[in-house]
């Protein structure tokens, strides 16, 4: 893929983003692997009002390598996480207000009540809280993605992986809505969880469309 296509491809996921209320404001950023390095949105940027120059492309190790803006003050988060898993292509961080609930409350996404999600994520852990854009943010946060696609970082957001730009925006907003279904459930009452049976045929069928295994 060219630099200009793949920049053409972050600035619609920010619109879509906004469009679904998942990135207010200032908040968030998306990268894509490429090639050896990573396409990454420039600090301070609006994701759903991104032009061109507010992508810029920086290596593994997080140095600038193309464009005249600083990249995402969460760099680092990205570049970890793509050195980690050669199957993530694409990472959104987002500040969505259902997941980002959860978050405040330092509370994991990890009930089983939406056989949907059991699939896509089997859980949604939360990393210890840590500074935004600090190594200990890297580091809380990071780990999770040995076994997990998504993470709630406490008092923030989330972080969504996916093998491709469209795969972890739909993520994003499947992690939201599932956020916004638990809570509503919580206020209706009672949400009942899917029992050990269901989960593990969920988890066959994980296996045979080709997911890779997830911690349950
Ligand atoms: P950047 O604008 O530097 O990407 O930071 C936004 C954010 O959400 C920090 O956690
Ligand atoms: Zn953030």
């Amino acid at each position: 893929m060219e630099m200009l296509e793949a920049k053409e491809q972050i600035i619609n996921t920010g619109k879509k983003l906004g469009q679904k209320n998942l990135s207010p404001a200032t908040s968030g950023n998306i990268s894509i692997r490429f090639g050896e390095n990573i396409l990454i949105t420039a600090s301070g940027t609006c994701l759903y009002e991104l032009c061109k120059d507010d992508i810029v492309l920086m290596d593994m190790q997080s140095n600038l390598m193309h464009g005249t803006k600083k990249p995402s003050s969460e760099k680092h988060l990205h570049a970890k996480i793509y050195q980690m898993r050669p199957d993530i292509n694409a990472i959104i961080h987002c500040h969505a207000p259902y997941v980002s609930t959860f978050a405040v409350c330092h509370k994991p996404l990890s009930r089983p009540i939406i056989s949907e999600n059991v699939f896509y994520f089997g859980e949604i852990p939360l990393a210890d809280y840590a500074m935004p854009s600090s190594d200990k943010l890297v580091k809380n946060t990071a780990k999770f993605f040995d076994s997990h696609d998504a993470v709630l970082m406490a008092n923030h957001g989330i972080v969504v992986s996916g093998k491709d730009l469209q795969d972890a925006f739909y993520k994003t907003e499947t992690a939201e809505v599932y956020a916004q279904i638990y809570l509503q459930s919580l206020q209706l009452g009672n949400p009942v969880d899917l029992c050990k049976q269901d989960i593990a045929e969920i988890f066959e069928l994980r296996k045979a469309a080709g997911f890779e295994n997830l911690k349950h």
